[in-house]
């Protein structure tokens, strides 16, 4: 390939956990799958592990259930099954994301944290790097297998168990803004903060256990903008896209750093 043909260019990261919520599924408003969304996802996702970064894909499935709303409006479902049915949702979308790969040429394996043996493969931590570092795509779904959490402790649980160098959280908006910015039209979007900005501002960026445990073991986020086409190939590159979220002694590094 040419030098200056951009589908050349190097990753940045060997490895990265993409966390994809329930919304890259569905167009804004709506509810169920919406296979152009899905599609636009794959596109995206092949074009990214086209630079030989290792992917693993953690789907939520908030297009579909949420446990702790559905749950709030019945009390004929116990919370715990609420929960399950949103894992399940998870699977529901890791399916359509599989085949839409496939059928851009992408090797891949759904993995599930639950065990649905006739769909999927039972996540074992061994098997998935095993999978990664063959080239496959790996789809992690079912979170994390147990009720009470979301996907985002999932994403945040499988980035240090894989050791991923980055987790990469695809999100409606540009990146972290200082108040919601679908609401308040003068938010400032950051390009980078420290986990305890992010907890002490209590800024969107994923649920606070996901960051905790990011924070706790020093794992990089990158937040950005999913809708972008190209989005998450820059991410993989390094490309400056969104907000990076990490130590504060990486932000006064990065500081001193800068030209
Ligand atoms: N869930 C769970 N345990 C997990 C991951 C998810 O119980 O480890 C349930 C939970 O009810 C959650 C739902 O599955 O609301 C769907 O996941 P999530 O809300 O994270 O989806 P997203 O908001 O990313 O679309």
């Amino acid at each position: 390939m040419a030098d200056d043909d951009p589908s050349a260019a190097a990753p940045s990261f060997r490895r990265v956990v993409l966390k994809i919520s329930g919304e890259g599924f569905i167009h804004a408003g709506e509810r169920g799958i919406a296979t152009d969304a899905v599609l636009h996802l794959a596109r995206q996702t092949a074009a990214a592990a086209g630079h030989g970064v290792q992917m693993a894909v953690v789907i939520g499935g908030g297009n579909i259930l949420r446990g702790a709303q559905f749950s709030a409006n019945t009390s004929a479902v116990h919370e715990a099954t609420a929960h399950y049915m949103g894992m399940l949702a998870t699977v529901i979308n890791g399916l359509a994301l599989q085949d839409s790969l496939e059928s851009l040429g992408c090797d891949t394996r759904l993995m599930t944290a639950m065990r649905i043996d006739g769909v999927a493969e039972p996540y074992i931590r061994r098997r998935a790097r095993r999978h990664l570092e063959k080239g496959r795509i790996i789809i992690l779904a079912a979170g994390t297998g147990s009720p009470f959490v979301t996907t985002d402790t999932a994403a945040a649980q499988r980035a240090l168990e894989l050791d991923a160098d980055v987790l990469l959280k695809a999100t409606r908006v540009d990146g972290v803004y200082s108040a919601d910015p679908e609401k308040n039209p003068h938010a400032v979007l950051y390009s980078e903060l420290s986990y305890d900005d992010v907890r002490r501002q209590n800024l969107r960026v994923m649920d606070p256990e996901a960051i905790t445990k990011c924070m706790e073991y020093a794992m990089p986020i990158l937040v950005f903008n999913f809708r972008k086409a190209g989005n998450i190939e820059a991410a993989v590159l390094g490309r400056r896209v969104g907000t990076l979220v990490h130590s504060a002694e990486a932000l006064e590094r990065a500081k001193t750093e800068q030209p």
